[in-house]
């Protein structure tokens, strides 16, 4: 059957020889930013058909984060404290890595990102001497990412930069 339909394309016109192209840009090349942006296009398509997918990815994607001006090592601290790729103790844990789970600075709860970026008494004295409104910082939602999402909602522009370069820096100095 598909031999058939391929029979029956009309022969090209001209003499250019066939050329492998990238089908999701408008040159046909490949580039990176094409993939992602078709990866993101697929995901909200199975989301919006109820398919678990890759994940529920809202409309605009990622660009709370990718577009926000801060320093790219600081986005790329943010996406992976949403994809759970910190070394937290839990997450080192988790993958086998670590014997402990608990917290390096208090020791008293599971090292998880919710526990390190706003639990933790070290984070809260840190959000405290920021001056961003903890009723603002302080809702986690069910993730980092649904916490980054509502801090991008509900801050000013330049109160969620701040806001996403102090849990850099919590979590930052942790490492030190
Ligand atoms: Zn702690």
């Amino acid at each position: 059957m598909d031999a058939q339909e391929i029979t029956n394309l009309p022969a090209p016109q001209s003499n250019i020889c066939d050329r492998l192209v990238w089908h999701y840009s408008k040159d046909g090349l490949f580039s990176v930013r094409s993939a992602y942006n078709m990866a993101v296009e697929l995901e909200g398509r199975s989301s919006a058909v109820g398919q678990s997918g890759l994940g529920e990815v809202p409309r605009g994607g990622w660009n709370f984060l990718w577009k926000s001006k801060v320093p790219g090592k600081v986005k790329v601290f943010a996406w992976r404290l949403c994809k759970k790729a910190l070394p937290t103790c839990s997450n080192l844990q988790r993958r086998h890595c670590g014997v402990r789970n608990e917290c390096p600075r208090c020791s008293m709860e599971e090292e998880t990102e919710k526990h390190t970026m706003i639990d933790c008494d070290f984070a809260r004295h840190t959000w405290a001497l920021s001056n961003l409104a903890w009723h603002k910082i302080g809702n986690w939602g069910d993730s980092a990412e649904t916490w980054l999402r509502s801090l991008h909602r509900n801050l000013e522009a330049w109160e969620y930069r701040f806001a996403i370069m102090v849990a850099w820096k919590i979590w930052n100095s942790r490492n030190l």
